[in-house]
């Protein structure tokens, strides 16, 4: 049986809570990051009215719901 002090257990189950936080929040930053890559690829940012949208075809061009100008397909600017 392995003998620990109370204070090293403590110690022990701390590190262990915050390695738990760390992996946590390290898996959902890159979780978010595939998400917004995925979006950027495949959304359309209007340029006159700045809406995002999915285009309906795979047309290298197409119309804003919004505004109904033609835009071209391109990545939008990274944040
Ligand atoms: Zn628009």
């Amino acid at each position: 049986m392995i003998r620990l002090h109370l204070g090293s257990l403590i110690v022990v189950v701390m590190l262990l809570g915050v390695s738990l936080v760390v992996t946590l929040w390290t898996w959902t930053l890159w979780r978010e990051r595939r998400r917004e890559i995925r979006r950027r690829r495949i959304a359309i940012q209007c340029r006159i009215c700045n809406c995002n949208y999915q285009p309906a075809t795979a047309s290298p061009t197409s119309q804003c719901p919004a505004c109904g100008s033609r835009n071209q397909r391109g990545a939008l600017n990274p944040i």
